[in-house]
Protein backbone atom coordinates (compact mmCIF):
# COMPACT_ATOMS: atom_id res chain seq x y z
CA UNK A 1 0.00 0.00 0.00
CA UNK A 2 1.09 3.51 -0.75
CA UNK A 3 2.55 5.68 2.04
CA UNK A 4 -0.01 8.54 1.17
CA UNK A 5 -2.20 5.55 2.75
CA UNK A 6 -0.61 5.09 5.93
CA UNK A 7 -0.33 8.61 6.57
CA UNK A 8 -4.02 9.03 6.15
CA UNK A 9 -4.78 6.84 8.34
CA UNK A 10 -2.19 7.89 11.51
CA UNK A 11 -3.91 11.08 10.80
CA UNK A 12 -6.97 9.75 12.32
CA UNK A 13 -5.12 9.39 15.42
CA UNK A 14 -6.86 12.05 17.68
CA UNK A 15 -4.63 11.02 20.98
CA UNK A 16 -6.67 9.18 23.31
CA UNK A 17 -4.61 6.97 24.68
CA UNK A 18 -7.14 3.95 24.43
CA UNK A 19 -5.00 2.04 22.80
CA UNK A 20 -2.35 2.08 25.84
CA UNK A 21 -4.63 0.41 28.00
CA UNK A 22 -3.15 -3.44 27.54
CA UNK A 23 -0.24 -2.33 25.91
CA UNK A 24 2.39 -5.12 28.16
CA UNK A 25 5.25 -2.50 26.80
CA UNK A 26 3.53 0.07 28.05
CA UNK A 27 2.87 -1.67 31.04
CA UNK A 28 6.75 -2.41 31.75
CA UNK A 29 8.04 1.16 30.80
CA UNK A 30 5.57 3.38 31.15
CA UNK A 31 7.01 6.53 28.86
CA UNK A 32 5.32 6.96 26.21
CA UNK A 33 7.14 6.03 23.02
CA UNK A 34 7.11 2.39 24.41
CA UNK A 35 3.04 2.47 24.06
CA UNK A 36 1.18 2.22 21.09
CA UNK A 37 0.20 5.89 21.00
CA UNK A 38 3.71 7.11 21.17
CA UNK A 39 4.50 4.50 18.29
CA UNK A 40 2.36 5.58 16.20
CA UNK A 41 3.32 9.49 16.71
CA UNK A 42 6.78 8.43 15.65
CA UNK A 43 5.47 6.57 12.98
CA UNK A 44 3.27 9.83 11.95
CA UNK A 45 6.79 12.00 12.30
CA UNK A 46 8.60 9.72 10.07
CA UNK A 47 6.00 9.62 7.03
CA UNK A 48 5.63 12.74 7.11
CA UNK A 49 9.11 13.26 6.89
CA UNK A 50 9.24 15.65 10.36
CA UNK A 51 11.50 12.91 11.68
CA UNK A 52 14.62 10.60 10.37
CA UNK A 53 15.15 6.89 11.01
CA UNK A 54 17.76 7.13 14.40
CA UNK A 55 18.68 4.18 16.80
CA UNK A 56 16.31 5.73 19.52
CA UNK A 57 13.43 5.85 17.38
CA UNK A 58 13.83 2.20 15.37
CA UNK A 59 14.58 0.81 19.19
CA UNK A 60 10.74 1.97 19.80
CA UNK A 61 9.14 0.80 17.04
CA UNK A 62 10.84 -2.57 17.25
CA UNK A 63 10.48 -3.03 20.95
CA UNK A 64 6.31 -3.32 20.25
CA UNK A 65 5.89 -7.02 20.67
CA UNK A 66 2.96 -7.11 17.72
CA UNK A 67 0.98 -9.00 20.49
CA UNK A 68 -2.16 -6.73 18.95
CA UNK A 69 -3.40 -6.06 22.70
CA UNK A 70 -4.35 -2.11 21.25
CA UNK A 71 -6.39 -4.19 17.93
CA UNK A 72 -9.86 -2.95 18.32
CA UNK A 73 -9.38 -0.31 21.02
CA UNK A 74 -9.07 2.77 18.19
CA UNK A 75 -12.20 4.39 18.16
CA UNK A 76 -11.02 5.73 15.01
CA UNK A 77 -10.43 2.52 13.51
CA UNK A 78 -6.68 2.64 13.33
CA UNK A 79 -4.93 -1.03 12.57
CA UNK A 80 -2.29 -0.12 14.56
CA UNK A 81 -0.53 -3.57 13.95
CA UNK A 82 -0.14 -2.75 10.05
CA UNK A 83 0.75 0.82 10.74
CA UNK A 84 3.62 -0.88 12.95
CA UNK A 85 4.69 -3.63 10.16
CA UNK A 86 4.71 -0.76 7.22
CA UNK A 87 6.74 1.50 9.83
CA UNK A 88 9.08 -1.17 10.40
CA UNK A 89 9.36 -1.57 6.70
CA UNK A 90 10.71 1.92 6.08
CA UNK A 91 13.19 1.72 9.10
CA UNK A 92 15.08 -1.56 7.82
CA UNK A 93 17.33 -0.39 6.01
CA UNK A 94 18.31 2.39 8.37
CA UNK A 95 18.02 -0.18 11.32
CA UNK A 96 21.54 -1.75 12.09
CA UNK A 97 21.10 -3.78 15.01
CA UNK A 98 18.59 -6.31 13.57
CA UNK A 99 20.60 -6.51 10.38
CA UNK A 100 21.72 -9.98 11.45
CA UNK A 101 18.04 -11.37 12.15
CA UNK A 102 17.13 -9.78 9.05
CA UNK A 103 19.58 -11.89 6.89
CA UNK A 104 19.17 -15.08 9.41
CA UNK A 105 15.47 -14.90 8.95
CA UNK A 106 15.08 -14.27 5.16
CA UNK A 107 17.63 -16.95 4.07
CA UNK A 108 16.12 -19.33 6.88
CA UNK A 109 12.68 -18.95 5.12
CA UNK A 110 14.09 -18.56 1.44
CA UNK A 111 16.34 -22.00 1.95
CA UNK A 112 14.35 -23.64 4.59
CA UNK A 113 15.96 -27.19 3.61
CA UNK A 114 19.43 -25.82 3.30
CA UNK A 115 18.88 -23.77 6.61
CA UNK A 116 18.00 -26.64 8.04
CA UNK A 117 20.86 -29.00 6.72
CA UNK A 118 23.26 -25.95 8.21
CA UNK A 119 21.58 -26.15 11.69
CA UNK A 120 21.95 -30.22 11.79
CA UNK A 121 25.50 -29.42 11.86
CA UNK A 122 25.93 -26.87 13.74
CA UNK A 123 23.38 -28.09 16.60
CA UNK A 124 25.79 -29.24 18.76
CA UNK A 125 27.42 -26.12 19.23
CA UNK A 126 24.75 -23.72 18.47
CA UNK A 127 22.55 -25.03 20.84
CA UNK A 128 23.93 -25.20 23.63
CA UNK A 129 24.93 -21.44 23.22
CA UNK A 130 21.71 -20.45 22.96
CA UNK A 131 20.61 -22.06 25.91
CA UNK A 132 23.85 -20.27 27.91
CA UNK A 133 22.58 -17.27 26.27
CA UNK A 134 18.80 -17.80 27.78
CA UNK A 135 17.38 -17.96 24.45
CA UNK A 136 16.52 -21.56 24.70
CA UNK A 137 14.91 -23.15 27.77
CA UNK A 138 16.02 -26.70 26.21
CA UNK A 139 17.89 -28.43 23.47
CA UNK A 140 15.78 -29.76 21.13
CA UNK A 141 15.47 -32.70 18.91
CA UNK A 142 15.62 -31.85 15.05
CA UNK A 143 13.25 -34.02 13.45
CA UNK A 144 14.45 -35.86 10.00
CA UNK A 145 11.00 -35.73 8.62
CA UNK A 146 11.66 -31.82 8.61
CA UNK A 147 11.19 -32.01 4.99
CA UNK A 148 8.84 -33.49 2.73
CA UNK A 149 9.34 -33.80 -0.62
CA UNK A 150 5.57 -35.47 -1.89
CA UNK A 151 2.49 -35.02 -0.69
CA UNK A 152 1.32 -37.02 3.04
CA UNK A 153 -1.76 -38.66 3.11
CA UNK A 154 -2.72 -40.20 6.63
CA UNK A 155 -5.99 -42.05 6.35
CA UNK A 156 -8.58 -43.59 8.43
CA UNK A 157 -10.46 -46.18 8.04
CA UNK A 158 -14.24 -44.59 8.91
CA UNK A 159 -13.25 -41.43 7.11
CA UNK A 160 -15.69 -38.33 8.67
CA UNK A 161 -13.60 -35.56 6.92
CA UNK A 162 -10.40 -34.72 5.36
CA UNK A 163 -8.49 -31.96 6.01
CA UNK A 164 -4.81 -30.05 5.97
CA UNK A 165 -2.39 -29.17 8.13
CA UNK A 166 -0.41 -26.18 7.80
CA UNK A 167 2.61 -27.55 10.27
CA UNK A 168 5.05 -24.07 10.81
CA UNK A 169 8.05 -23.30 11.21
CA UNK A 170 8.51 -23.48 14.84
CA UNK A 171 6.53 -26.85 15.11
CA UNK A 172 8.56 -28.37 12.04
CA UNK A 173 11.64 -27.37 13.30
CA UNK A 174 11.69 -27.50 17.54
CA UNK A 175 8.58 -29.53 18.36
CA UNK A 176 7.76 -32.39 15.50
CA UNK A 177 6.03 -34.35 17.72
CA UNK A 178 2.91 -31.60 18.17
CA UNK A 179 2.53 -32.67 14.22
CA UNK A 180 2.02 -36.03 15.19
CA UNK A 181 -0.25 -35.57 18.04
CA UNK A 182 -2.48 -33.63 15.79
CA UNK A 183 -2.42 -36.12 12.99
CA UNK A 184 -3.15 -39.46 16.04
CA UNK A 185 -5.89 -37.11 17.47
CA UNK A 186 -7.38 -36.27 14.19
CA UNK A 187 -7.24 -40.33 12.95
CA UNK A 188 -8.74 -40.98 16.41
CA UNK A 189 -11.69 -38.51 15.12
CA UNK A 190 -12.24 -40.24 11.97
CA UNK A 191 -10.25 -37.30 10.05
CA UNK A 192 -7.60 -37.99 6.93
CA UNK A 193 -4.87 -35.29 6.92
CA UNK A 194 -3.14 -34.31 4.34
CA UNK A 195 0.18 -32.56 4.55
CA UNK A 196 1.01 -30.72 1.08
CA UNK A 197 4.13 -30.28 -0.72
CA UNK A 198 6.19 -26.56 -0.68
CA UNK A 199 4.76 -25.07 2.40
CA UNK A 200 6.77 -22.33 3.38
CA UNK A 201 6.91 -20.32 6.42
CA UNK A 202 3.56 -18.08 6.92
CA UNK A 203 5.57 -14.66 6.73
CA UNK A 204 5.43 -13.37 10.49
CA UNK A 205 8.98 -13.45 11.16
CA UNK A 206 9.70 -11.56 7.82
CA UNK A 207 6.87 -8.68 8.52
CA UNK A 208 7.99 -8.52 11.67
CA UNK A 209 11.61 -7.02 10.56
CA UNK A 210 10.31 -4.89 8.40
CA UNK A 211 11.07 -7.44 5.31
CA UNK A 212 7.85 -7.08 3.84
CA UNK A 213 8.21 -7.74 0.15
CA UNK A 214 9.74 -11.63 0.95
CA UNK A 215 6.90 -12.30 3.76
CA UNK A 216 4.70 -11.15 0.19
CA UNK A 217 6.81 -13.62 -1.71
CA UNK A 218 5.83 -16.25 1.09
CA UNK A 219 2.18 -15.30 1.58
CA UNK A 220 1.82 -16.12 -2.30
CA UNK A 221 2.99 -19.35 -2.05
CA UNK A 222 1.15 -20.79 0.57
CA UNK A 223 -2.32 -19.51 -0.78
CA UNK A 224 -1.28 -21.08 -4.10
CA UNK A 225 -0.88 -24.56 -2.58
CA UNK A 226 -3.30 -24.47 0.30
CA UNK A 227 -6.36 -23.06 -1.74
CA UNK A 228 -5.87 -25.92 -4.40
CA UNK A 229 -6.79 -28.78 -1.76
CA UNK A 230 -10.10 -30.17 -1.49
CA UNK A 231 -10.32 -29.87 2.57
CA UNK A 232 -12.78 -29.04 4.96
CA UNK A 233 -10.32 -27.37 6.90
CA UNK A 234 -6.81 -26.06 7.58
CA UNK A 235 -5.60 -26.62 10.78
CA UNK A 236 -2.41 -25.26 12.64
CA UNK A 237 -0.84 -25.30 15.55
CA UNK A 238 0.58 -21.97 15.87
CA UNK A 239 -2.07 -19.10 16.41
CA UNK A 240 0.86 -16.98 15.03
CA UNK A 241 0.35 -18.45 11.57
CA UNK A 242 -3.40 -18.88 12.16
CA UNK A 243 -4.08 -15.11 12.19
CA UNK A 244 -0.92 -14.33 9.78
CA UNK A 245 -2.82 -16.76 6.83
CA UNK A 246 -6.35 -16.07 7.88
CA UNK A 247 -6.39 -12.26 8.40
CA UNK A 248 -3.34 -10.79 7.80
CA UNK A 249 -3.23 -11.88 4.04
CA UNK A 250 -5.77 -10.04 2.99
CA UNK A 251 -4.15 -6.76 3.89
CA UNK A 252 -0.74 -8.09 2.58
CA UNK A 253 -1.67 -9.95 -0.55
CA UNK A 254 -5.47 -9.60 -0.89
CA UNK A 255 -6.64 -12.49 0.05
CA UNK A 256 -6.46 -15.11 3.39
CA UNK A 257 -7.76 -18.49 4.05
CA UNK A 258 -10.79 -18.82 5.31
CA UNK A 259 -10.21 -22.43 6.18
CA UNK A 260 -7.15 -21.76 8.23
CA UNK A 261 -8.29 -22.07 12.11
CA UNK A 262 -6.62 -23.10 15.08
CA UNK A 263 -7.12 -26.72 16.85
CA UNK A 264 -9.38 -25.43 19.44
CA UNK A 265 -12.27 -24.04 17.00
CA UNK A 266 -12.14 -27.00 14.95
CA UNK A 267 -12.04 -29.95 18.22
CA UNK A 268 -14.48 -27.37 20.21
CA UNK A 269 -17.67 -29.00 18.85
CA UNK A 270 -16.02 -32.49 18.51
CA UNK A 271 -14.27 -33.42 21.94
CA UNK A 272 -17.49 -33.34 24.52
CA UNK A 273 -16.60 -35.05 27.76
CA UNK A 274 -17.82 -38.07 26.78
CA UNK A 275 -14.69 -38.55 24.56
CA UNK A 276 -12.22 -38.40 27.51
CA UNK A 277 -11.10 -40.91 29.51
CA UNK A 278 -12.00 -40.59 33.43
CA UNK A 279 -9.17 -39.19 35.18
CA UNK A 280 -10.36 -38.99 38.30
CA UNK A 281 -7.92 -40.68 40.13
CA UNK A 282 -5.33 -38.51 39.01
CA UNK A 283 -6.76 -35.28 38.51
CA UNK A 284 -3.61 -32.54 37.30
CA UNK A 285 -4.23 -28.90 38.32
CA UNK A 286 -3.18 -26.65 35.50
CA UNK A 287 -3.34 -22.86 34.14
CA UNK A 288 -4.03 -21.85 30.78
CA UNK A 289 -1.64 -19.51 29.15
CA UNK A 290 -3.06 -17.35 26.58
CA UNK A 291 -1.36 -16.77 23.57
CA UNK A 292 -1.54 -12.89 22.66
CA UNK A 293 -2.75 -13.74 18.62
CA UNK A 294 -5.12 -16.32 19.30
CA UNK A 295 -6.67 -13.91 22.17
CA UNK A 296 -6.35 -10.46 20.77
CA UNK A 297 -6.17 -11.46 17.28
CA UNK A 298 -8.81 -14.06 16.57
CA UNK A 299 -10.89 -13.32 19.88
CA UNK A 300 -10.50 -17.14 20.84
CA UNK A 301 -10.36 -17.71 24.60
CA UNK A 302 -13.07 -19.81 25.70
CA UNK A 303 -12.44 -22.65 23.48
CA UNK A 304 -9.12 -23.57 25.00
CA UNK A 305 -10.78 -23.56 28.23
CA UNK A 306 -13.42 -25.79 28.03
CA UNK A 307 -11.71 -28.78 26.34
CA UNK A 308 -9.15 -28.53 28.88
CA UNK A 309 -12.56 -28.82 31.75
CA UNK A 310 -13.46 -31.65 29.39
CA UNK A 311 -10.11 -33.57 29.49
CA UNK A 312 -10.79 -33.36 33.14
CA UNK A 313 -7.65 -31.47 33.97
CA UNK A 314 -8.66 -28.83 37.16
CA UNK A 315 -8.42 -25.47 35.46
CA UNK A 316 -7.26 -22.79 37.70
CA UNK A 317 -7.80 -19.07 36.73
CA UNK A 318 -5.42 -16.72 37.43
CA UNK A 319 -6.41 -12.34 38.01
CA UNK A 320 -4.22 -11.44 35.07
CA UNK A 321 -3.33 -13.89 31.71
CA UNK A 322 -0.46 -11.60 30.11
CA UNK A 323 1.93 -11.40 27.65
CA UNK A 324 4.65 -13.96 28.02
CA UNK A 325 6.81 -11.70 26.12
CA UNK A 326 8.01 -13.94 23.26
CA UNK A 327 6.99 -12.63 20.25
CA UNK A 328 9.64 -14.35 17.73
CA UNK A 329 12.46 -12.68 17.45
CA UNK A 330 11.28 -9.84 19.82
CA UNK A 331 13.01 -12.44 22.12
CA UNK A 332 16.47 -12.19 21.15
CA UNK A 333 16.24 -8.23 19.73
CA UNK A 334 14.55 -6.72 23.02
CA UNK A 335 15.96 -9.63 25.15
CA UNK A 336 15.76 -7.27 28.68
CA UNK A 337 12.18 -6.40 28.10
CA UNK A 338 11.31 -9.71 26.71
CA UNK A 339 12.77 -11.44 30.46
CA UNK A 340 10.69 -9.16 32.33
CA UNK A 341 7.24 -9.20 30.74
CA UNK A 342 8.22 -13.10 31.23
CA UNK A 343 8.97 -13.25 34.43
CA UNK A 344 5.25 -10.91 35.24
CA UNK A 345 3.90 -13.61 33.54
CA UNK A 346 4.67 -16.81 35.20
CA UNK A 347 4.83 -15.05 38.88
CA UNK A 348 1.53 -14.28 38.21
CA UNK A 349 1.02 -18.26 37.29
CA UNK A 350 3.07 -19.66 39.98
CA UNK A 351 0.42 -17.51 42.47
CA UNK A 352 -1.46 -19.71 42.25
CA UNK A 353 0.40 -22.90 42.45
CA UNK A 354 -0.54 -24.98 38.87
CA UNK A 355 0.61 -28.34 38.03
CA UNK A 356 1.51 -27.45 34.52
CA UNK A 357 0.96 -24.48 32.30
CA UNK A 358 -0.75 -25.65 29.02
CA UNK A 359 -0.95 -23.24 26.27
CA UNK A 360 -1.62 -23.33 22.32
CA UNK A 361 1.36 -21.85 20.37
CA UNK A 362 4.82 -23.89 20.63
CA UNK A 363 6.33 -19.98 20.79
CA UNK A 364 4.90 -19.41 23.83
CA UNK A 365 6.48 -22.79 25.20
CA UNK A 366 9.24 -21.88 24.67
CA UNK A 367 9.15 -18.67 26.60
CA UNK A 368 7.47 -20.21 29.21
CA UNK A 369 9.66 -22.97 29.97
CA UNK A 370 12.33 -20.45 30.30
CA UNK A 371 11.69 -19.58 33.45
CA UNK A 372 8.33 -22.41 34.49
CA UNK A 373 11.06 -24.91 35.31
CA UNK A 374 9.67 -27.30 37.78
CA UNK A 375 6.39 -26.97 35.72
CA UNK A 376 5.54 -28.56 32.72
CA UNK A 377 4.48 -26.41 30.06
CA UNK A 378 2.45 -28.23 27.12
CA UNK A 379 0.55 -27.43 23.98
CA UNK A 380 -3.33 -28.28 24.32
CA UNK A 381 -2.58 -30.81 21.13
CA UNK A 382 -0.53 -33.04 24.13
CA UNK A 383 -3.65 -32.81 26.53
CA UNK A 384 -6.38 -33.99 23.92
CA UNK A 385 -4.00 -36.38 23.05
CA UNK A 386 -3.33 -38.30 26.39
CA UNK A 387 -6.88 -38.23 27.37
CA UNK A 388 -8.73 -39.31 24.23
CA UNK A 389 -10.38 -42.18 24.27
CA UNK A 390 -9.09 -44.37 21.23
CA UNK A 391 -11.62 -44.82 18.45
CA UNK A 392 -14.71 -46.69 19.42
S1 LIG B 1 0.87 -4.55 19.47
FE1 LIG B 1 1.03 -4.90 21.70
S2 LIG B 1 3.08 -4.12 22.30
FE2 LIG B 1 2.58 -3.30 20.23
S3 LIG B 1 1.70 -1.28 20.59
FE3 LIG B 1 -0.02 -2.74 20.44
S4 LIG B 1 -0.40 -3.39 22.58
FE4 LIG B 1 1.63 -2.41 22.55
S1 LIG C 1 -6.69 4.62 20.34
FE1 LIG C 1 -6.49 5.33 18.19
S2 LIG C 1 -6.99 7.52 18.29
FE2 LIG C 1 -6.59 6.88 20.40
S3 LIG C 1 -4.37 7.31 20.70
FE3 LIG C 1 -4.53 5.17 20.05
S4 LIG C 1 -4.29 5.26 17.81
FE4 LIG C 1 -4.76 7.35 18.49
Amino acid sequence: MESSYYLKELSKCVRCGSCKAFCPTYDEDPSEATGARGRLALLWGLSSGQLKPSPILNDRVFSCTLCGACSGLCPTGIDIKEIIYHGRNLLKKTDKKRRYLRLITSFSTRRPKLSFRLLSITQHILFPYLMRKGLLPFKPELSEHHSKDSLQVYTVSKKKGRVALFSGCTTNLLFPYLKESLINVLQTLGYETVLPVGEVCCGAPLRTLGIEEEAIELAKKNLGIFSRLNVEAILSLCPTCTLSIKSEYPKLIGKGMDKVTDISSFFIDKLDPSRFRSVSSDIKSAVYHDPCHLKYGLGIEKEPREIIRNTGVNLLETEENRCCGFAGTFSISNKDLSEKLLEKCVREYMKIEPEMIITTCPGCMIQLSKKAKNKPVLHLIEVIEEALLPQS
